[in-house]
């Protein structure tokens, strides 16, 4: 029987497990952190009755996974739940663009937009599940799909701000501003498209869900289904070195590359190893969780029936919020996030307690304190929500780093999204997954597709991986 020995349980390094034990390889997990799940993990942060997503919280990728679903994760208790709404986009002149889940009512909540919407994001949601597999992979190789492919490809080309001028309205233009802006990455460089087109194809095809109890679900299916394929986990381990994980057939990394090249040394040639050492990383995430009395308050009744709000106003002001992000500078409004899960998924509130999730995107190792810019984004679109707010808790980019040693100066997209990164991740190969080193395998968002929980990142190192196996 064959072995692995996976290092880190993300939700990456759980997928790629997962498949490595079914396929019959003998696969142990092992954890630095005290508690397994990477960027997928809940806890009770502010009171016992109260779970926040610690990370991730909102998951169109990952309700439209090939690789989730290819591993049932639905049988080992994992279950989806959508918000009435998927997304809000207040503006400062009290309007709201929305993101529902069918085309139709997006389009037509969008004016003169209608027909624009319904043609290229509805064109493109009727082909996600075609385009996933070729899509969520390294972005060289034979597509199954290639003129579906291509017309999601040439779009994504674009900078987000010149795509965005196909909408006439300013409403619509921010819409999808903010939803292109999770890729971390200046709106008006090319392929700054991409992510945003993707999320809005796979939300109109399968939503934008929380995972019902927790974020944490997602990794309590996949733990589940591994021990089920007899595989183990072991915590509170730090792997330094490949020396720590042998004798194993197969070794594979849920690390981003710098810390990849660190733990290989010198199995990997001396060139190789310098690249992987200095992968670059994107802006940071800076994070707070409040308990909130009863809700936002938000101007808007359609924000607070919606799971995720994008704030931060026009497509202007996005993009300038951005620019200063990604050169280094603490933008006055940075872009912020937000994300009621109790809409979804109401047994994350205790009574009138909730939990409020909020990010903003601020500069790479930043640190000073975001959480009043965090807070007066909110108050922008809500007036009077400071009076609301019952506790919170910050965690600035070294915190996060601190937790989880991915998070790379407060990184949570897996590296740098720009166009070059977007195809050479962390290097162009037809197998970027493959390190360079025999039978050692990188799985983690630094690796096609990339930031986000859906496992596609893991599903195909361990095909790589099982490649290796079968030769
Ligand atoms: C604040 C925040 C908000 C986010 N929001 C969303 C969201 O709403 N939706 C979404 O889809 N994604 C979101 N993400 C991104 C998502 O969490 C990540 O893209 C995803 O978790 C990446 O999975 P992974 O398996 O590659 O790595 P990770 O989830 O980072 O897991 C890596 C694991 O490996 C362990 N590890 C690292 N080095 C070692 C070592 N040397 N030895 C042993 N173990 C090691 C780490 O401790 C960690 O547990 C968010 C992330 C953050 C931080």
């Amino acid at each position: 029987m064959s072995t692995a020995v996976v290092v880190g349980s993300g939700p990456n390094g759980l997928t790629a497990a997962v498949m490595l034990a079914r396929a019959g390889v003998a696969v142990r997990v092992v954890e630095a952190a005290d508690r397994i799940g990477g960027g997928a993990r809940t806890e009770a942060l502010l009171r016992p009755d109260v779970l926040h997503d610690t990370c991730s919280a909102v998951h169109p990728l990952g309700a439209g996974s090939p690789a989730f679903t290819a591993l049932r994760l639905d049988e080992f208790g994992l279950r989806w739940r959508l918000p009435e709404l998927d997304c809000a986009h207040p503006l400062d002149d009290g309007r709201t663009a929305v993101l529902a889940r069918s085309v139709h009512d997006t389009a037509a909540g969008l004016g003169v937009d209608a027909e624009t919407w319904r043609d290229m994001i509805g064109g493109l949601a009727d082909d996600f599940d075609d385009i996933a597999d070729d899509v969520l992979g390294p972005l060289i190789g034979v597509p199954s799909h290639p003129i579906r492919l291509a017309g999601f490809g040439l779009r994504a080309l674009y900078p987000a701000t010149a795509l965005a001028r196909v909408f006439r309205d300013d409403a619509t233009r921010a819409l999808f501003a903010g939803v292109a802006a999770h890729a971390f990455t200046r709106l008006d460089r090319p392929g700054s498209s991409a992510a945003g087109l993707m999320l809005l194809a796979a939300g109109h095809r399968h939503g934008w869900p929380v995972a019902q109890g927790g974020s944490e679900a997602i990794i309590g299916a996949l733990a589940a289904a591994l021990i089920d394929a007899n595989g183990t986990i072991t915590t509170g381990v730090r792997v330094t070195s490949i020396d720590e994980v042998e004798p194993a057939d197969v070794v594979v990394l849920d690390v981003m590359p710098g810390a990849a090249a660190e733990i290989l040394g010198d199995r990997v040639p001396q060139r190789r190893s310098r690249r992987l050492a200095r992968y670059p990383h994107g802006p940071a995430a800076f994070k707070v969780d409040y308990l909130i009395d009863g809700g936002v308050g938000w101007s808007d009744p359609d924000c607070a029936r919606a799971g995720t709000v994008h704030l931060g106003g026009d497509i202007g002001q996005i993009a300038d919020a951005e620019a200063d992000a990604v050169a280094g500078r603490m933008p006055s409004r940075p872009f912020t996030l937000v994300a009621q899960q109790w809409v979804a998924d109401p047994t994350r509130a205790a009574g009138n307690a909730k939990p409020l999730w909020a990010y903003a995107h601020v500069p790479h190792g930043y640190t000073g304190d975001a959480t009043e810019a965090v807070t007066a984004q909110i108050e922008r679109f809500a007036p009077g929500f400071r009076n609301r707010i019952i506790d919170s808790v910050s965690s600035s980019p070294a915190q996060l780093q601190h937790r989880n040693p991915n998070l790379v100066g407060g990184d949570i997209g897996g590296g740098r999204n720009d166009l070059r990164h977007l195809l050479a991740r962390p290097r162009l190969s037809a197998d970027p997954y493959a390190t360079g080193a025999p039978g050692v395998f990188l799985c983690s968002s630094a690796t096609p597709p990339g930031g986000g929980v859906h496992g596609m990142c893991g599903y195909r190192a361990a095909q790589s991986a099982l490649r290796y196996l079968s030769r």
